[in-house]
C-alpha cells in the first residue's frame, strides 16, 4: 500500500511500503476511514524534535476492523472501531488508575496516516460500535481519537467544575477541544487566549464566552481583569512553550489546577514561584481510553460536533500538502480522505 512517510524536517512523502499484518496475537488491522495530521507531528516537521530515519506517520484513527489475532476477544472483523494514540492493555494497575497512557506495556501509535493499519493490544486498545456509523459521523469519531480526548483530558486534569471559571491557553485545535471539554463540564465562564479571527469564531462556537486577544503580561493582565483580581479556577495549557506555561501560571488562582497537554519544548519551573503560587498541575499524554466510550456516545447522540475542528479536507495522496498547511496556519487540523 501507500502510506505517509516523513524522511526529515519538512519532507513527508506519500509512498509504498508494507501492508501492515498480524505481528501479534494481541494485534489488529484497521482499515482507515478517515485519518488526520495532529498537532504534534508538526514538531518532528519543523525540526525541533528529531528523529532517526524514515517514520511512518499518523497515531488518529477510526476505521473498521479487517482482521485480528487470536487473542483478540473484544473486537470483530467488519466493527468500526476508535482508539486512542496511546496503545494500552486497558487491565495493568495504571491502567485500572485511570492512566493508561503509562499502561506498563504502552506504545505509541504510529502509521495510521495510511489506508491500513495495524493497532497492537487491540483488546485494550481499541473501542467498538454496535452499528457503522453515517459517514457524516466520521469526522467526530475520529476527533475523538486524539484531539478531543487530550481537550477533554486537560478540562479533566484541570478539574473544571460547573459554573467554574476556565482559561485555554492556545487556540490550536486541542485549545479549540478544551473549550468544547469545558462547556461539556458545565464551566460558567471560558475565556480562550486567541489571535486569529477563524480560531475565535470557533472558540465561540464550541462555548467561549470571552476572547483575550493580548499576550504575554498583558494578556495576564486581561485576564485578571477580566475575573476582578482573582484568576481562574481552572487553567488548560494546550501549546508546551515556557511563554504559555508561564501564561497558564499567571492566571491560575491560588489553589487553581492547571492542566497541561502541549508536549512541553524549552518549560522550566522556579521552584519558591511553584511554592508560593499553590497550584495543582496535572499533564501530561492524555489517558484518552478513559474518556473513549463517554465521547463516542456523546458523539453519536449528536450532543458534540468536535469534528468542526478539520478546517481542511485532502485526500491521503495529498498529505504533503496537508502538513505545509497547517505549518503555514492556513489550517487548523487536517483531515486525510482514505478513499482506497
Ligand atoms: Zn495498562
Amino acid at each position: 500500500m501507500y502510506a505517509t512517510v516523513m524522511h526529515g524536517p519538512g519532507d513527508v512523502r506519500f509512498e509504498q511500503v508494507a501492508d501492515p499484518k498480524i505481528e501479534k496475537p494481541t494485534d489488529a488491522i484497521i482499515k482507515l476511514s478517515a485519518t488526520c495530521i495532529c498537532g504534534s507531528d508538526l514538531w518532528p516537521y519543523r525540526g525541533i524534535s528529531t528523529q532517526e530515519g524514515p517514520a511512518h506517520m499518523g497515531h488518529e484513527y477510526c476505521g473498521i476492523v479487517v482482521e485480528v489475532g487470536s487473542e483478540v476477544h473484544s473486537v470483530r472483523p467488519g466493527q468500526f472501531v476508535v482508539g486512542s494514540f496511546c496503545i494500552s492493555d486497558n487491565t495493568c494497575p495504571h491502567c485500572s488508575f485511570g492512566f493508561q497512557s503509562s499502561c506498563m506495556q504502552r506504545e505509541f501509535m504510529t502509521g495510521a496516516q495510511a489506508p491500513y493499519a495495524r493497532v497492537p493490544l487491540a483488546d485494550g486498545t481499541l473501542v467498538g460500535t454496535d452499528d457503522l456509523p453515517d459517514a457524516d459521523m466520521i469526522p467526530h469519531m475520529l476527533a475523538v481519537s486524539d484531539v478531543l480526548g487530550t481537550g477533554w483530558y486537560a478540562a479533566d486534569a484541570a478539574q473544571v467544575r460547573a459554573g467554574g471559571t476556565v482559561v485555554v491557553v492556545g487556540d490550536g485545535a486541542v485549545g479549540l477541544m478544551g473549550v468544547l471539554a469545558a462547556s461539556q463540564m458545565g464551566a460558567g465562564r471560558i475565556i480562550t487566549m486567541s489571535r486569529h479571527a477563524p480560531r475565535q469564531q470557533l472558540a465561540r462556537e464550541f462555548g467561549a464566552t470571552d476572547i483575550v486577544v493580548e499576550r504575554g503580561e498583558e494578556g495576564i493582565a486581561r485576564i485578571m481583569d477580566l475575573t476582578k483580581g482573582i484568576g481562574a479556577d481552572s487553567v488548560l495549557e494546550c501549546v508546551g512553550l515556557g511563554e504559555s506555561m508561564e501564561q497558564a501560571m499567571g492566571v491560575c488562582r491560588p489553589g487553581g489546577t492547571i492542566g497541561y497537554v502541549g508536549v512541553p519544548h524549552g518549560v522550566s519551573f522556579d521552584g519558591q514561584q511553584l511554592f508560593f503560587k499553590q497550584q495543582r498541575m496535572l499533564g501530561g499524554p492524555a489517558p484518552v481510553r478513559r474518556f473513549l466510550p463517554d465521547l463516542m456516545d456523546r458523539v453519536l447522540a449528536d450532543a458534540i460536533q468536535p469534528g468542526k475542528v478539520f478546517d481542511l479536507v485532502l485526500p491521503i495522496e495529498q498529505v504533503a500538502e496537508g502538513y505545509k498547511a497547517m505549518d503555514e496556519r492556513r489550517a487548523i487540523k487536517t483531515l486525510l480522505r482514505v478513499d482506497a
